[in-house]
């Protein structure tokens, strides 16, 4: 292995550890690449419990006559800016303080049903949706998961009611992808009792709106010369705080403020350390993996709008002597839409009970979420436009904002490309330092060695003979269930194979390291959608009712995305990757003017 190889072992050995300490069960991503369906994870489908769906129902509707009575998504495009009064109802109807204990003033609810309020405004304004995950997925998360009882105590009940507002500050100019590169300083006081914060960070929702920032600081390691990123809640009230640029022009999301602000010499007491000194890097991830949630959830929403509008359409806009629904191109992208919009909310479902269930090691599920949901609501976007045809161009239509909306989706919270590679390489981490015990073995035979590598082998074997079960309880799924096992089966021989093929430059091969992330993501989603079917014909079954559920939109997901995977792994072998690269360097070699 030469040194770049190793720096990147370490870097995502380093990624890993800083999320789950200790020792952890095998989660359902990570499965995945063994070869294993871990179905205690998926199966059954889960569901909010009674006495809670009461309480969510009844949040839904004061929120749905709020917003139908309060929110106006073209005006707070065109103003670009989201007005007090809809602040302050969503923080009457408990939204800005939805997941926050009741003790601190939040309405205590889970994960799972925080998603379905995300999804309801999700459905009708997408600056209104980013606004809330600002302050509430990733704002004041740091303090919800890792503040001390004071500082909840302190600061969490105006925040949750909305009174106030926060913000999560961690991109700077040289930090946006490669965040672990945070640049602004804070250096400690002489007396130890506060940091002295320096430095910018730029585009931050809710920067110049914003009661309470965590933000990320470098800090140094006591005994070294090294420095770690730490997580610090900061106020504007403090002395040296500059809001550089409130509200930055932009093309979508426009309601919302996106700004830039600089700290110079601003005193930070040593109470406002979120989470643990040098663990900021832990903290800021983890933040993250609840705000890849909720944005499956705002995109499983705008996909239903999208739904809807290109029904409507559809069967009232008439060309030829015929409505579009007619014509067999029009019904294709209603299909797909409705098929995408079933499997994103299954998905969304799925990893949020993840959290709610107090699992570990839920960082892959959240991150291919994350990619999932965005790359497919960007494509519904783009059908529903189509089937609008030119009205869809005009300002009067909401299909513009959604399409301008929708494009940071791809690119904030981790790029989708840095999620993607991310996705394949941690996945192939198991499997690959169980080869690489294996390789060497052989190379250098020790009699420690060898047990480690006959384990490391009968896994990988008993993976290669064994088709993984795929536990459905309804009889017509089985033969879904029975293809989705054998695709898993597939692909942790085409991960076995690539592994073995390319050894450590598979590190750099972000065209093979798509395909796997891709196949995995469509696994993962396929399995949520047959939990989510199993679990309704089964409640239907038991509920005696005689008509039967309408699943074509799910049937329809699965046969696609099956088909997807297949394609994604025949793509390892037959592909034209050299001559991208080729076309690539050339390009790039040649000199811009
Ligand atoms: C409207 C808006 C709101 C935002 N809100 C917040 C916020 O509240 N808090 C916050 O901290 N940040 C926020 N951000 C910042 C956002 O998270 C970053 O823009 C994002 O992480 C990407 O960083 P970057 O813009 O510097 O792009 P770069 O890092 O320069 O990347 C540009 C592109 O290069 C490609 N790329 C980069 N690295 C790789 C790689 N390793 N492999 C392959 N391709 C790669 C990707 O296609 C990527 O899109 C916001 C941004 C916007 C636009």
């Amino acid at each position: 292995m030469n040194k770049l190889d190793s720096q990147r072992q370490k870097e995502i050995q380093q990624a890993e550890e800083l999320l789950f300490a200790g020792p952890q069960a095998l989660g359902f991503a990570k499965g995945l690449f063994q070869g294993h369906f871990v179905a205690d994870w998926v199966m059954p489908y889960p569901r909010i419990p009674a006495a809670q769906q009461i309480e969510l129902d009844e949040t839904l509707t004061e929120l749905r006559q709020f917003l139908d009575e309060h929110l106006d998504p073209a005006e707070i495009d065109r103003q670009a800016d989201i007005p007090r009064d809809v602040i302050d109802g969503l923080g009457r109807v408990g939204v800005l303080g939805m997941t926050a204990p009741k003790e601190y003033g939040g309405r205590g609810f889970s994960q799972m049903a925080n998603c379905k309020v995300l999804e309801e405004i999700g459905r009708r304004c997408a600056s209104t949706s980013v606004f809330v995950n600002a302050h509430h997925s990733i704002g004041i998360r740091a303090l919800l998961l890792f503040g001390t009882h004071e500082q909840k105590q302190r600061w969490l009940p105006k925040l949750s009611s909305g009174e106030q507002l926060g913000s999560f500050a961690l991109t700077e100019k040289e930090a946006g992808s490669d965040a672990a590169n945070v640049q602004m300083q804070a250096r400690p006081s002489e007396d130890g009792s506060h940091f002295i914060l320096n430095g910018e960070k730029r585009y931050i929702t809710n920067a110049a709106i914003a009661h309470e920032l965590t933000v990320m600081a470098r800090t140094p390691v006591p005994g070294s010369d090294k420095t770690a990123i730490t997580a610090f809640l900061v106020t504007p009230d403090m002395p040296g705080f500059e809001i550089l640029e409130a509200r930055m022009p932009k093309m979508g999301i426009r309601g919302t403020a996106t700004g830039r602000f600089a700290l110079h010499d601003v005193k930070v007491p040593r109470e406002n350390i979120l989470g643990t000194m040098g663990k900021g890097l832990k903290v800021a991830l983890t933040v993250l993996d609840f705000g890849r949630t909720t944005f499956g959830a705002c995109c499983t929403g705008a996909a239903k709008t999208c739904l809807e509008l290109a029904v409507q359409h559809a069967n009232t806009r008439k060309q030829f002597n015929k409505t579009l629904g007619n014509f067999e191109l029009v019904q294709k992208k209603i299909a797909r839409i409705a098929a995408d919009a079933y499997a994103m909310e299954a998905m969304t479902t799925v990893t949020a009970s993840f959290i709610d269930r107090g699992l570990e090691d839920y960082m892959l599920e959240t991150a291919m979420l994350k990619v999932f949901t965005t790359e497919r609501l960007w494509e519904c976007i783009n059908d529903v436009f189509q089937i609008h045809g030119g009205a869809a161009y005009m300002a009067d239509l909401p299909l513009e904002r959604m399409l301008r909306d929708a494009r940071i989706n791809q690119i904030g919270e981790g790029a989708n490309e840095v999620l993607t590679s991310f996705i394949a390489l941690v996945g192939m981490r198991g499997p690959g330092m169980e080869f690489k015990e294996i390789y060497d073995t052989m190379m250098k035979p020790s009699r420690e060695r060898m047990s480690k590598a006959w384990a490391a082998g009968k896994n990988r074997l008993g993976a290669t003979i064994r088709v993984p079960d795929v536990p459905v309880q309804s009889e017509q799924l089985r033969a879904h269930a029975r293809q989705l096992g054998r695709l898993i089966w597939r692909f942790n021989f085409a991960v076995n194979r690539a592994l073995i093929m390319y050894r450590e430059p598979i590190l750099d091969m972000q065209l093979v390291q798509e395909r796997i992330a891709n196949a995995a993501m469509d696994l993962f989603a396929s399995t949520c959608v047959l939990s989510r079917l199993d679990g309704e014909i089964q409640f239907a079954r038991r509920n005696g009712d005689a008509a039967a559920p309408d699943h074509s939109a799910a049937d329809l997901f699965l046969r696609q995305s099956f088909r997807r995977i297949r394609r994604f792994l025949a793509g390892l072998t037959d592909n034209d990757d050299k001559a991208v690269l080729t076309a690539a360097k050339s390009c790039l070699a040649k000199p811009t003017s």
